[in-house]
């Protein structure tokens, strides 16, 4: 009888227990959930909440029948610290929890160090990570109703989450225009992408045009290469001098790995990000693995100017969360070898919202090369980003993780 415990319960955490549950039948070895919520929320819609398209609560379920009727056990609690040499993770509440087998999937926090003035407390700078955050964005998008004035949307120098601002910016355009007072609003794009449509991953084909033509046809005006310097009150000062007035801005701040995991440094690198190799194991410490946002992921191209990162987008969470409980499966069952598909071979499969528009990213490496990459706008409607969301909360409410 093996113990593993997961540490996180959303996207990569939920679906690796339940495909660990999957793989190792129902009333063998121990499975038991750290999370500080038994709610599961269905995060990519959080860009619809400052608009009052999705309330918080539409895009979350309670994980606990289905971890009940699965045999999994599930501790509401905060990891503090985990101590891979002697196989245990301290809880904020209870007593530690030893482990045979650990699965990291605690996610991102932000960096708001990386500028001042980006902090949620400083009150300045929106934010749409957090249900919390993206609330008090809608009460801000509100005011700018009543008081139109110029919009600053973008992502700091160092982040890598841009693919989320841009949908969020495209959805102001649409939610600006439906509330007739786009005219009123001057928009601003800003980005640590050398180019539009970058992303990240070292851009898609037709990508970067793509992007321009949206900016133009929706008369939003963009920076590339952006670095800031200062965050005043109505305005953002980039760092070659250029000034951005604002009433309201929107910024994606850098991620960093969950302070639990900057808290145990023998897993992580300077970031807070585990380090594995493509069966996502720890390098050092064979029973330790990650899976989602917690992994680290290198870009495998040059970033030659402003510093930003690699996205980790959900169907990579999701397919690294199935591979760890696979590969752990493995091991207590004895066969080897273990499954290894690094991050940038994992296929590419995003739908970007443009605000009731939608573009689809598919390619079969998220990474290059790639030998398959199309990016496929619909112009009609954001239909098959609804269709994603109410499948992929479908699947998880029902507990068929194990399904792509
Ligand atoms: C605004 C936004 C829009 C996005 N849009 C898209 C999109 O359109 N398409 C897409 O594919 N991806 C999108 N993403 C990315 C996607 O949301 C992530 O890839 C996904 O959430 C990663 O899953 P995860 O389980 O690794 O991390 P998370 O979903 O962040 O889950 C982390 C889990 O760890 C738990 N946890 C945190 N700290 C602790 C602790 N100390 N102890 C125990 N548990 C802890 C949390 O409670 C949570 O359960 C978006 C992200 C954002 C922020």
């Amino acid at each position: 009888m093996k113990r593993i415990v997961v540490l996180g319960s959303n996207f990569a955490g939920y679906t690796a227990a339940i495909q660990l549950r999957k793989q190792l039948g129902k009333k063998e070895n121990e499975i038991i959930v750290v999370a500080p919520s038994h709610e599961f929320l269905y995060v990519p819609s959080l860009i619809w909440v400052p608009f009052g398209r999705r309330k918080v609560e539409d895009i979350k379920f309670d994980i606990l029948p289905i971890f009940r009727k699965k045999n999994i056990q599930f501790i509401q609690d905060k990891a503090v610290q985990v101590d891979p040499e002697h196989n245990t993770v301290h809880l904020e509440a209870e007593e530690p929890i030893c482990y045979d087998y650990l699965v990291v999937a605690t996610g991102v926090q932000m960096n708001f160090d990386v500028v001042d003035g980006l902090k949620p407390e400083d009150n300045k700078i929106e934010n749409i990570v957090i249900p919390r955050l993206a609330q008090k964005t809608q009460h801000a998008f509100e005011a700018l109703i009543k008081d139109p004035g110029p919009v600053v949307i973008g992502a700091t120098q160092g982040a890598s989450c841009m693919g989320a601002a841009y949908e969020y910016l495209f959805n102001m355009d649409n939610e600006l225009r439906r509330r007739k007072v786009r005219g009123q609003v001057k928009l601003y794009w800003i980005t640590p992408e050398p180019y539009l449509g970058n992303f990240g991953i070292d851009g898609m084909p037709g990508g970067e045009a793509m992007l321009k033509m949206f900016m133009k046809l929706y008369n939003i005006e963009w920076i590339t290469d952006a670095s800031i310097k200062k965050i005043e009150d109505n305005t953002i000062t980039l760092k070659d001098g250029t000034e951005l007035p604002y009433k309201m801005a929107m910024l994606m701040p850098p991620f960093e790995g969950a302070q639990v995991m900057k808290n145990s440094p023998a897993l992580v690198d300077d970031k807070g990000f585990v380090e594995t190799d493509g069966t996502y194991q720890h390098h050092t410490f064979k029973n330790v693995f990650a899976a989602g946002l917690a992994v680290q992921v290198r870009p495998n191209f040059e970033i030659k100017n402003t510093p930003f990162g690699v996205p980790k987008t959900g169907y990579p969470s999701d397919v690294t969360g199935k591979i760890v409980a696979k590969n752990i499966a493995r091991l207590i069952k004895g066969n080897q070898p273990l499954i290894d598909k690094e991050w940038g071979k994992i296929p590419a499969l995003c739908v970007m919202d443009a605000g009731r528009k939608e573009v689809y990213l598919v390619a079969n490496h998220l990474f290059k090369p790639r030998q398959f990459a199309i990016m496929l706008p619909n112009i009609l409607n954001d239909f098959g980003k609804v269709l994603l969301e109410k499948y992929f909360i479908w699947k998880n409410k029902r507990g068929y993780a194990q399904l792509p």
